[in-house]
């Protein structure tokens, strides 16, 4: 393997986890975020950390941007790495962000010279950290395999969805069965429990059984069976409230435009507005199966 420069932007959760794992990898990681804690943690897991965007991606050979959604990617890449980074930088987003601002941003990109690709993720902070993402990517079909490689450290599947802006569009219907299949999972354990039956023995059924998913085998809501899974932690760290409902939102709005029928979409976005505005948008988004026990009193808000 050839060691490369990889700037890395956005260490949180999620990038924290991946920008380590290009550093397990051998390369050299200049690792850049606006929080000193998050520097901190990424110099403990290999990277170096820089004190700008502009330091980070100065000669670097892929940049890689983490970022909690298209505001901020557009900001980033249109005020500090286009025209700071070499045009031969490999220029990656994985934030989820909405079609258009990437489609915008591989525009001004490739104008400037460079090849980009849209490449959100799936997996959550357990795969950030284990390496074993899948990427949905969005990009020229000439540079996919350069980006394949470039995500390997990070991922267990890469796939090319289509053109700039596809990746997103993969993953904000991926993130729309996500949120509905956690919604029906949490309302199935609050019927479970008001039933008599042990939310723990649910698990050992369900997860054997066709109302299994993601949701219930990766990410049980209930503390206990999945050990890894944020309800063991109080829902701390994980998916955001606030990240589930832009993601959401994302999606309502791409069917809106495109007159997509989504009305279970709908109503999940709807729970997670209320969930957010009632003070939790901070805690991992399995936590509004507390909301619907009506036992928010238990769980400290955001
Ligand atoms: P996070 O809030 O934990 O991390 C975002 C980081 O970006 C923060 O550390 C913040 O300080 C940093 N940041 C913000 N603006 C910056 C700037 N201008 N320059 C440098 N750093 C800046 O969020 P996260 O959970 O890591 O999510 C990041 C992205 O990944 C989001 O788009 C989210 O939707 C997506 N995502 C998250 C998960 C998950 O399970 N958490 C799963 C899949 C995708």
């Amino acid at each position: 393997m050839t060691t490369k420069k990889i700037a890395f932007i956005g260490l949180g959760n999620m990038g924290g986890g991946m920008a380590a794992n290009q550093a397990k990898a051998g390369h050299a990681v200049a690792a850049f975020d606006l929080s000193q804690a998050a520097l901190d943690r990424a110099k403990g897991a290999g990277c170096m950390p820089v004190a700008s965007v502009a330091e980070a991606v100065k000669d670097a050979d892929i940049v890689i941007t983490m970022l909690p959604a298209g505001p901020h990617v557009l900001k980033v890449y249109s005020e500090q790495i286009i025209g700071a980074a070499p045009t031969s930088a490999l220029l990656l987003d994985c934030s989820t962000i909405d079609v258009d601002t990437a489609r915008k941003v591989a525009g001004l990109a490739k104008e400037a010279g460079y090849a980009f690709a849209d490449a959100p993720v799936s997996g959550g902070t357990m795969a950030a950290d284990a390496g074993t993402l899948a990427f949905m990517v969005g990009c020229d079909e000439a540079d996919f395999a350069r980006i394949e490689a470039a995500l390997e450290p990070m991922s267990r599947a890469t796939f090319r969805a289509g053109d700039h802006g596809a990746g997103q569009a993969a993953k904000i219907c991926n993130n729309m069965i996500l949120g509905i299949t956690m919604l029906g999972t949490c309302e199935a354990i609050g019927l479970a429990e008001k039933l008599g039956l042990d939310p723990v023995k649910m698990f050992d059924i369900v997860s054997k059984s066709s109302g299994q998913s993601w949701s219930t085998t990766t990410y049980y809501p209930w503390p206990g069976p999945v050990p890894t899974a944020p309800s063991n932690r109080n829902y701390d760290g994980g998916f955001a409230t606030t990240m589930m409902l832009k993601d959401l939102k994302l999606a309502q709005d791409a069917a809106a435009k495109s007159g997509a029928s989504t009305p279970l979409g709908a109503q999940t976005e709807a729970l997670f507005q209320m969930f957010d505005g009632m003070g939790y948008g901070g805690r991992d988004f399995s936590a509004i199966l507390q909301m619907l026990r009506g036992k928010l009193e238990e769980l400290p808000k955001t």
